[in-house]
């Protein structure tokens, strides 16, 4: 190999450079979880045909986009139709219209003050977490909660960056606290959490700040979940805690909260106080970095669907989406009802949409998988595909079909364990 980074190809013929692969993506680990238990599923379903599968599994919504929605979206659409009224490219941070409506949003539900010029929006929370790191230098170093949502790891390990891991464990109620003895610069937080299910009271969010605030790191926090949130001490926004401006953006998703996991449209909110430094020690604006980011690789998110967005806060929008998450959470209170009756330990279920459950019998994650769908027909997701601390638990979720959850949790209290 050659200093400039070209690699030369000897062919006979002449020279050939070749284009050069980014060598991070080798340090990738292959994630074989939701192929394998695709083909456990399989395997299974074809050796028994007639066996009727319950997949409590699924991390994706079952109910259709509320009736509000529905209807802006066609107006968008109708709009877009019209040469009077269409509209080309969106703004890089989404329409004020939504913008507004989202600060509104936070001002109504959490009391917290956003202006509409601190809100991005985007085609949803996956894209926005994994593409923040462009703004960061690759000598920070992250620090992740285990068991963790994939995305966090994959996207710095393929910018080369260090993780550390703080512990979820069942001492903490798989809700990892800071260790002060670690350094870090990017901390990832997710509450609830995905795939645990625990939330953060304002007291635990507010050591984090505090931790964060110690060592000028920046907390990447992802509240995709915030709506499925029933307890009043749990904060639904990172901003409802003191100091989270100065050291916080927050991450949000429509996807559980209205299904728009199919449509797509989710927001980042990064406060204009958020500063971070360059390398000569001088204070640099998150948002204006954020910004510059959309606008080179972004083109915004298509009308229509900013209107259907607009509509989940408005007031038909709200009622309507909370018949759907009540839906949701009253599989949620099932599941855990039978978990309760049959002693077995667990977190999440009343401020989200999935139950994290510790296996019976000291039962690995895998092999209480094939308990479950052999003798019960049953499909999970086990803990082991989120991290070392997933290792022996397993994650139910809330959103599948009100009489196949039923169905599912009697099958389960039947088992022998
Ligand atoms: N963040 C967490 C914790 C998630 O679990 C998910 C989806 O499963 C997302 C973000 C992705 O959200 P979106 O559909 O808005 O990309």
């Amino acid at each position: 190999m050659y200093g400039n980074g070209y690699y030369i190809k000897f062919t006979g013929k002449g020279i050939n450079k070749m284009a050069l692969m980014n060598d991070n993506f080798n340090n990738l680990v292959a994630n074989y979880l939701f192929a394998e238990i695709a083909k456990r599923v399989n395997d299974y379903t074809k050796a028994h045909p007639e066996a009727d599968v319950i997949r409590l599994g699924i991390g994706d919504v079952t109910l259709p986009l509320a009736p509000a929605v529905i209807e802006a979206m066609h107006k968008g659409v109708d709009e877009l139709a019209n040469k009077e009224t269409f509209k080309g490219y969106p703004d890089y941070d989404g329409y004020e219209f939504l913008r507004k409506a989202i600060a509104d949003y936070y001002k109504t539900k959490n009391n917290v003050d956003i202006s509409p010029n601190e809100v991005f929006v985007s085609d949803g929370a996956k894209s926005d977490c994994g593409n923040i790191v462009d703004i960061f230098d690759k000598d920070n170093t992250v620090l992740v909660t285990d068991p963790v949502y994939p995305v966090y790891v994959d996207t710095n390990i393929i910018s080369g960056r260090k993780i550390l891991y703080a512990d979820s464990t069942e001492e903490n109620g798989f809700a990892a606290m800071p260790n002060k003895s670690i350094k870090a610069d990017l901390i990832y937080l997710c509450s609830p959490n995905n795939p645990t299910g625990s939330a953060y009271t304002k007291e635990q969010l507010s050591e984090w700040i505090k931790y964060a605030k110690g060592q000028n790191a920046i907390i990447l926090y992802d509240a995709a979940y915030e709506a499925f949130i029933t307890e009043d001490d749990i904060p639904c926004s990172i901003y409802e805690v003191e100091g989270a401006k100065e050291c916080a953006i927050e991450f949000c998703s429509l996807s559980k909260t209205a299904g728009f996991t199919g449509t797509r449209c989710g927001y980042t909110i990064i406060p204009k106080e958020l500063k971070m430094k360059n390398k000569s020690d001088e204070d640099v604006s998150v948002y204006d970095t954020w910004y510059r980011r959309q606008a080179t690789k972004f083109n915004g998110v298509s009308y229509p669907v900013q209107c259907g967005a607009a509509a989940v806060f408005s007031e038909e929008g709200q009622k309507q989406i909370k018949e759907n998450l009540s839906y949701y959470q009253e599989n949620a209170k099932i599941i855990a009802n039978a978990l309760d009756e049959l002693g077995i330990y667990y977190t999440g279920g009343k401020n989200s949409p999935y139950i994290w459950l510790k296996c019976p019998n000291n039962m690995g994650s895998w092999e209480f998988f094939d308990k479950l769908l052999n003798e019960a027909n049953v499909v999970g997701t086990p803990g082991a595909g989120f991290g070392k601390n997933g290792e022996g638990y397993f994650r139910l979720t809330a959103f599948g079909d009100r009489e196949k959850t039923k169905e599912a949790v009697e099958r389960i209290k039947r088992l022998k364990f």
